[in-house]
């Protein structure tokens, strides 16, 4: 079961390619910060490449055809990229879907206080985060302030080149002993991640003159009031560009590749394939850090919903069919798998895990406690997937998440499985998963892109 370094393998024409899409990815993730971000780049390369909004089709009243590119993006946070196969939809679609949404640290409602001449905003975490890692290094903030004439302000603070920095600060280790003593999951409290943005009071104010200052501050940059954070969405991540990792730069140190790193490489995967015969669909979900729940998660009817539309479009206004449609379908559901870190052996089993540079990552399960809450893939399944990769020459390996009963996640694979399609876990191994900056492999990235575009020609 020995398998060589993907690395190895390759000719210089493919590290060309190798280098050409990852220096792609680390533009894509670098202005991709936020699963609102991510849809409006996604639709951007999408439009460029020829796909058009469903919303018109239907508002028109247009018919779709074989060789048709479609998106639909619902409240500008999931979205569903179709490119229309040669065979009926109802023989199945190959579907690739990841999640768009990452870990960080949002800003509540009522978010602006001042204590001891500091200004802060007050924060909840978004997903599972260890809260240590995001104190005492810059942080950005983006988003949406929504005024109640409907009007949507974009928030772009702390990332631009000659923008100050902003960020949550730590205890001195001088004072820290009690702190020291606490485990690490309480070493930062939870309540304490507040982002200090102003120390400066406004000449006049009486009572909380900082916090008058950023109140004006917000004002005059975004014509915004006090009140109209009840209405906003706003997101506090890592301040800064992806960039190469390694003296070799064999790697990839970015925020939010778990999980854009598939999401990109799906995303790439159906705006490069070609005359497909099955309907080629990627699928980029949110909220799956806390459960693939609302509107935008995948237990959305938003990504059925779509299907049906496009169906009717194509004259087939029958709900058997659609269901069909779904059932008949494959789908690799990828997310990120747990590289194998030579720090931290004892939470993994040699065998079952995911190496750097060994390619994309077959999950059969994720799960925890005897394997609860998982997608376990179907034998006959993973049969077929490692026939078409081996037959293509894309390198891929196979692993779980960590050993047995050390802990344990889920993905977004049982949500689509519960149509009776085939779907496994599939993805990229990536090191420092949920931390403010996660590495990746390059070759790993390659390959899984690599992967992608082979199961959308699948028969
Ligand atoms: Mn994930
Ligand atoms: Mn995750």
């Amino acid at each position: 079961m020995e398998k060589k370094n993907a690395w190895l393998s390759y000719t210089a024409a493919e590290l060309k390619k190798l280098e050409k899409l990852n220096s792609e990815y680390i533009d894509f993730i670098s202005t991709a910060k936020t699963e609102r971000l991510a849809v409006a780049e996604s639709i951007r390369l999408a439009e460029a490449a020829g796909y058009r909004n469903l919303e018109d089709i239907v508002k028109n009243n247009e018919t779709v055809k074989p060789g048709d590119k479609i998106y639909a993006a619902h409240m500008k946070k999931t979205l569903a990229l179709f490119q229309i196969g040669t065979e009926p939809m109802e023989n199945g679609m190959n579907i690739l879907g990841a999640h768009i949404d990452s870990p960080r640290i949002d800003v509540k409602q009522v978010p602006f206080y001042e204590d001891t001449e500091f200004a802060y905003l007050d924060t909840h975490y978004y997903g599972g985060i260890k809260k240590y890692q995001w104190v005492a290094l810059p942080l950005a903030v983006y988003g949406v302030i929504v005024k109640k004439d409907g009007t949507v302000v974009n928030v772009a603070l702390g990332d631009k080149p000659g923008d100050p920095a902003l960020g949550i600060t730590d205890l001195l280790p001088h004072l820290a002993q009690d702190q020291m003593k606490k485990g690490a999951a309480n070493v930062i409290e939870g309540e304490d991640l507040n982002l200090l943005i102003g120390s400066k009071p406004l000449k006049g104010e009486e009572k909380d003159g900082v916090k008058a200052a950023m109140l004006k501050f917000f004002k005059e940059e975004y014509g915004v009031e006090e009140e109209d954070f009840i209405s906003a969405e706003l997101e506090i991540v890592p301040a800064g560009a992806a960039r190469e990792y390694g003296l070799d730069r064999s790697m990839v140190m970015g925020y939010g590749q778990d999980d854009r790193v598939c999401g990109f490489t799906s995303l790439k995967a159906v705006l490069d394939v070609k005359k497909v015969a099955r309907t080629a669909v990627c699928l980029l979900t949110d909220k799956e850090e806390i459960g693939s729940v609302g509107a935008t998660g995948a237990h959305s009817y938003f990504f059925e919903n779509a299907v049906a539309e496009i169906m009717n479009a194509m004259g087939v206004n029958d709900n058997l069919k659609v269901r069909r449609a779904l059932q008949h379908s494959r789908m690799l559901s990828s997310d990120v798998s747990a590289a194998y870190d030579p720090i931290y052996p004892g939470v993994m089993e040699r065998k079952n895990s995911a190496y750097f540079g060994h390619g994309v990552c077959f999950n059969k399960f994720t799960g925890a406690r005897g394997k609860s809450g998982s997608n376990d893939a179907n034998a006959e399944y993973i049969a077929d997937l490692r026939r078409i990769m081996d037959d293509n020459k894309v390198a891929y390996q196979t692993a779980e998440l960590g050993r047995v009963d050390q802990g344990g996640g889920g993905t977004i694979a049982y949500i689509s499985a519960q149509y009776g399609m085939e779907v496994i876990d599939s993805g990229v191994p990536v090191l420092s998963m949920h931390a403010p900056w996660e590495i990746c492999s390059k070759s790993d990235i390659y390959e899984a892109k690599k992967a992608y575009e082979v199961f959308l020609k699948f028969a």
